[in-house]
């Protein structure tokens, strides 16, 4: 049994300590499931099985009966930590350093989610547990790898059970300068195209007997990155599209090389769609290839996310009401787009999403760490958003 304790520094080491690399939990979840359980929650763990991927343990944390229901997204499981002697702690120590507590996950997101539950347990604390409303936790152990036995997984789940959300906080570190002068409302969309072109070998100084797939290649990715998708609109930059590799693997000067592939990666606005971006790539292909044998230039797809959008509406504006009565700044909270893909992705089709949480600076690299004072801001604000949503139940 995990010591409780809900201060939010205590929590963020607790559950930094536990060294959970993906799909790994080695006691993270039990640390969240104790706490919760102590302050009333039914606790639910939701292990999912898939031909395709690992094993995953989850947990899903519910309290109320009545009343508009809040979910708090997140997940327990960290990126390795990559060469542990290039620390200045080792990763899994959760060490204090001044003003800082360094470790893999302290910001990419277990702080996040020490912050909720110890703002959920002043939250408790203050108003008891029949605060008119239901609150629960959404805290998957595979976020950061596969994402198949996840956060996907468990929607599903909740919507068999007849479970509805009504709006969601995701804890994903969000803050830039300061704790909550930026949340995100949205995300882009990403795509990798695997593009192969057949041609046929020869020798280099009989090319007319040859048909070089590098040429054919080349054309088309100049082609593909020549004319910019779009010039971005009022809530998402514009569309980037990236060659990620070039492969030809010829280890001679003189073959024209049959086969040569591309990854092109493409980060996407609200403007496209994954459908739209293949019927865009299969257009290119058609008019490069249009004198040639179409057939000779193929490629599958990873479509790991649509770009989302949440209307600055009415979560997105009581966060940041909550953000600025706490932090009585004047300056407003960006409300952003940017950045990579999170499991906001999925519960974007079950309710109202918005992302707050840490400031975004050392996630996924060595010496990965966080404020010591901006874990007690986030508490303070994430518990101000639980006082005003249920109050105006
Ligand atoms: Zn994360």
């Amino acid at each position: 049994m995990t010591k409780i304790n809900f201060d939010p520094i205590n929590l963020t080491q607790a559950l930094v300590q536990c060294p959970s690399v993906t799909p790994k939990d080695e006691g993270a979840l039990d640390i969240v499931e104790n706490h919760l359980s102590h302050l009333g929650f039914k606790c639910t763990r939701l292990p999912f099985s898939d031909k395709n991927s690992y094993d995953v343990d989850n947990l899903f944390a519910s309290i109320g009966s009545t009343g508009k229901h809040l979910a708090f997204a997140g997940h327990t499981d960290v990126v390795p930590p990559g060469n542990e002697d290039s620390w200045k702690y080792p990763p899994f120590s959760a060490k204090i350093d001044g003003d800082k507590l360094y470790g893999r996950g302290s910001e990419d997101m277990k702080s996040n989610i020490a912050c909720f539950i110890s703002a959920t347990h002043a939250f408790i604390e203050k108003h008891g547990a029949n605060f008119n409303g239901k609150l629960s936790f959404i805290i998957t152990g595979d976020e950061e790898k596969d994402a198949i036995n996840g956060t996907s997984k468990m929607l599903e789940w909740t919507k068999q059970n007849n479970i509805i959300f009504d709006q969601c906080i995701v804890g994903e570190p969000t803050s830039n300068k300061s704790i909550g002068d930026k949340i995100k409302i949205g995300r882009r969309g990403s795509i990798s195209f695997f593009i192969t072109v057949k041609g046929v070998q020869g020798h280099t100084a009989n090319a007319h007997r040859a048909e070089n797939s590098a040429h054919h290649l080349t054309t088309l990715l100049n082609n593909i990155i020549s004319k910019p998708l779009d010039k971005g609109n009022d809530n998402f930059l514009p569309t980037s599209i990236q060659i990620a590799t070039i492969d030809i693997g010829n280890t001679a000067q003189n073959i024209i090389p049959e086969f040569a592939k591309a990854t092109v990666n493409i980060r996407f606005n609200d403007m496209h769609t994954s459908e739209s971006l293949i019927e865009w790539m299969q257009n290119h292909i058609d008019s490069v290839f249009k004198n040639i044998d179409k057939s000779s230039c193929s490629f599958t797809i990873d479509s790991s996310a649509e770009a989302f959008l949440t209307k600055p509406g009415s979560l997105s504006k009581l966060m940041s009401d909550s953000i600025a009565e706490v932090t009585s700044k004047n300056s407003k909270t960006e409300m952003a787009t940017d950045g990579g893909t999170s499991d906001a992705r999925f519960i974007k089709d079950y309710c109202e999403v918005a992302e707050l949480g840490i400031r975004n600076q050392t996630l996924h690299q060595v010496n990965e760490f966080v404020y010591l004072n901006d874990l007690k801001d986030l508490q303070k604000i994430y518990l101000k958003i639980l006082e005003n949503y249920f109050s105006k139940n």
